[in-house]
């Protein structure tokens, strides 16, 4: 089975998501393996989307991301890291597919209230930025 990293973003832990959220990973047949509530410094946040340095937003969205607390998570399924893209939908809440998450809760491309790995050596790295072997179950 694979496994893929997600962040329950700032925007939808404010407004008490995080429940609504996870019901779509679990009917999506994503298990919940590990999970926990953090709040990220600016620079924690800086460090974990680095590869986004040079864009325009980078700033704006490290503010965000240390602006309320997450929750951070590692889903697991068959073709996990595909299907929580899907699950999730576009960036852009308004090209998102009806019914995914950022349709149904995002508030704009920047506050756009989850995060997922784009694929296999990311989703290894962002999991050992967050947990250790031990807290995943
Ligand atoms: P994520 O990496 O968070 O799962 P993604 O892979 O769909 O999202 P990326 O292109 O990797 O999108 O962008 C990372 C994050 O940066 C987006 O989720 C969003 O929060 C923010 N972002 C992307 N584009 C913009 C933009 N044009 N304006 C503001 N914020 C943006
Ligand atoms: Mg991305």
């Amino acid at each position: 089975l694979e496994r893929t990293f997600s962040i329950i973003k700032p925007d939808a832990t404010r407004r008490n998501l995080t429940g609504k959220i996870n019901a779509k990973f679990e009917e999506a047949g994503l298990r919940i393996i590990a999970q926990k509530r953090i709040h990220l410094t600016k620079a924690q946040a800086g460090e974990f989307y680095k590869v986004h340095a040079s864009r325009p937003f980078y700033d704006e969205l490290c503010e965000f991301m240390a602006s309320a607390p997450i929750v951070a998570q590692v889903l697991e399924g068959e073709g996990a890291i595909l299907k929580n893209r899907e699950v999730m939908g576009a960036t852009n809440p308004a090209d998102a597919a009806p019914g995914t998450i950022r349709a149904e809760f995002a508030e704009s491309v920047g506050e756009n209230s989850v995060h997922g790995s784009d694929a296999p050596d990311t989703a290894k790295e962002e999991i050992a930025y967050f947990f250790s072997g031990l807290e995943l179950v």
